[in-house]
């Protein structure tokens, strides 16, 4: 019966949505997204990696995701993925994954890129390493979201390509560029689920 089998396009369709964990606030992501809909799982491994329809990329510390990536086998993959069209969305340190480049790695850190954007690491600065502001978020209806920034990046500069969705304090803290979805906060931490929603959309709609 028709009914039965909701297919990856339908509104209905919870998508498989796998968080990459190697590192970084895992289970917060998994939460949201099976809140705004998913069939969310961990993924380590080439092999899950290959079985989900969308991937987030947590906050956590880029140069230790990117090392462990290497490690596991999976930055390759990952670069395969996303050229192929996979949707990602990655915040803090996995939108500094996505970007195509970073203006102060760490010698060795690699990126799995894919937004034509730079980013600046640690970019707010000492004095204001952690803190929480009101983000309007473009695509992001009902107001501002809480946005929860934990030495965050900023877009130091971006491609046309890449479309800033939200700004603080004049920098990007969000971008979209096709399927990859970027953010500088951690929606994962607040509870509200409405940027995982934008993201579990993007998914259902590459699957159509
Ligand atoms: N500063 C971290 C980095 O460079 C990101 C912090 C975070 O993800 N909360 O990776």
């Amino acid at each position: 019966m028709a009914g039965d089998t909701a297919s990856a396009s339908t509104p209905e369709a919870r998508p498989e949505i796998g968080v990459l964990a190697l590192q970084g606030d895992v289970r917060e992501h998994l939460s949201a997204l099976r809140a705004a809909g998913a069939s969310p799982r961990p993924v380590r491994r080439p092999e899950e990696l290959a079985a989900v329809a969308g991937l987030v990329i947590p906050g956590g510390e880029s140069t230790t995701i990117s090392k462990l990536a290497v490690a596991f086998g999976l930055l390759e993959p990952l670069r395969a993925r996303v050229a192929e069209g996979l949707p990602v969305y990655g915040s803090c340190a996995g939108m500094i994954m996505l970007a195509d480049k970073i203006l102060d790695p760490r010698s060795g850190q690699e990126t799995v890129g894919g937004i034509d954007m730079i980013v600046r690491r640690n970019a707010f600065g000492r004095q204001n390493e952690s803190f929480e502001a009101a983000v309007e978020v473009a695509g992001v209806p009902g107001g501002p979201v809480h946005g929860v920034f934990i030495r965050a990046p900023w877009v130091e500069s971006r491609g046309a390509g890449a479309e800033a969705l939200a700004a603080f304090q004049g920098h990007p803290v969000a971008v979209r560029q096709g399927n990859l979805l970027a953010t500088a906060f951690h929606p994962e931490l607040t509870g509200d689920h409405r940027v995982h929603g934008l993201f579990v959309a993007m998914v259902r709609a590459a699957g159509r």
